[in-house]
């Protein structure tokens, strides 16, 4: 299919698009509820498919159609690829809304609208969260790829993800991981020069650059994120569990050593740098804290982790590195290992807030 210009609307696109109702959908149960909507598991009348709708969240809408998810549809209408999650459609219900009594409620009286996306058995932050869960070497390196894979897709279409984390990253019985909710995503020029909100990615997997107070990024925003899923697949739980922001960047400092003009030139001029610049020297520790981890992985770790956006790996230099091309070798989604997964229900991180 024929992918659009940067910020341009596909038109090569079905024009039923919005005319069907949430009724040619079954509702079977409620999946996850996130900051914008929630999120059913559904099946399609006609033709039995099971499929997600993601409900998109009107309650707070002073001025019509929340931009959120006006960005989120734009952008996943022009991305296809077998690592980011596929929007079917869109469908409507005309409202009233019901009570759970059946009853109309008065303040409820408006339609909703509904993304439906392929479905997905499970996201990595619930499948990680379960109890004696490890992944093996070749399933991270699996994971792993695609996950840069579907980033590389989405950096060459000029599109940022900006909340690169475990429960948005969703995985099937098959292995396959794809990038899902693009509520925060942007498109980018890379002459584009400001002025973006830092207010992105959630805390744990935000970049320094951010925290730092700056307007001006590119993709290596959602590199660090990268970085952060990276290790935390390998360590078994995050690595930079901040409470705030100000704990957040102590946090990176200790790990990856004090921001200078010597390891990122210019630093100095983002605009808090000099409010949170730390007041002893902190040495960058990535080496020795994860020293069991091996060596091509920790070589890749500390090219994502590096502090200066402008240093830091690009998903299509990630995708080359030694970690990939080295036994044991990433394993293939399509010969998974799926046993060890089917025997459980699905799992999602619960209701991630
Ligand atoms: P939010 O913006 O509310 O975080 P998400 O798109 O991340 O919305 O959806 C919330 C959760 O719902 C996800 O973390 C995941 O567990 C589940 N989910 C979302 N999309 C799908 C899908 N296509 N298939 C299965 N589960 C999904
Ligand atoms: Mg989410």
């Amino acid at each position: 299919m024929a992918v659009a210009a940067p910020g341009q609307l596909n038109l090569d696109e079905s024009p039923a698009w919005g005319s069907r109702s949430v009724d040619c959908f079954e509702k079977l149960e409620q999946i996850g509820e996130g900051t914008y909507g929630q999120v059913f598991m559904a099946r399609e009348i006609r033709t039995g498919e099971i499929v997600a709708l993601k409900k998109i969240r009107m309650d707070n809408e002073r001025e019509g159609f929340p931009i959120t998810a006006i960005r989120e549809i734009k952008i996943l209408k022009k991305l296809h690829h077998d690592n980011v999650i596929k929007l079917k459609e869109i469908v409507t219900s005309p409202g009233p809304e019901r009570d759970d009594h059946g009853k109309i409620d008065g303040n409820k009286y408006k339609g909703s609208i509904y993304m439906v996306f392929e479905y997905m058995d499970h996201d990595l932050t619930g499948l990680s969260d379960r109890p004696g869960m490890r992944f093996t070497v070749p399933q991270i390196k699996c994971y792993m790829r695609q996950l840069l894979t579907g980033l590389h897709y989405c950096h060459v279409n000029q599109v940022l993800h900006r909340d690169i984390k475990g429960s948005n990253l969703l995985i099937d019985n098959e292995g396959n991981l794809k990038l899902a909710d693009f509520g925060l995503a942007r498109s980018f020029s890379n002459d584009h020069n400001g002025n973006l909100t830092n207010r992105v990615i959630t805390l744990w997997y935000r970049p320094p650059e951010l925290l730092l107070g700056t307007t001006k990024y590119g993709p290596a925003v959602d590199m660090w994120s990268v970085g952060c899923i990276f290790a935390e697949l390998l360590h078994g739980k995050p690595i930079l569990p901040g409470k705030n922001e100000p704990e957040q960047l102590n946090k990176i400092f200790e790990l990856c050593g004090a921001p200078d003009e010597v390891n990122w030139p210019g630093v100095s001029k983002i605009p808090w740098y000099n409010n949170f610049k730390p007041s002893r020297p902190m040495k960058r520790r990535v080496r020795e804290t994860y020293k069991h981890f091996d060596r091509h992985a920790l070589e890749l770790l500390e090219r994502m982790l590096t502090l200066d956006p402008s240093q830091r790996i690009s998903a299509k230099d990630a995708l080359d590195a030694e970690y990939f091309w080295t036994d044991p070798l990433p394993c293939d989604p399509k010969r998974f290992d799926i046993h060890e997964f089917s025997i459980y229900a699905s799992s999602r991180s619960c209701m991630e807030g």
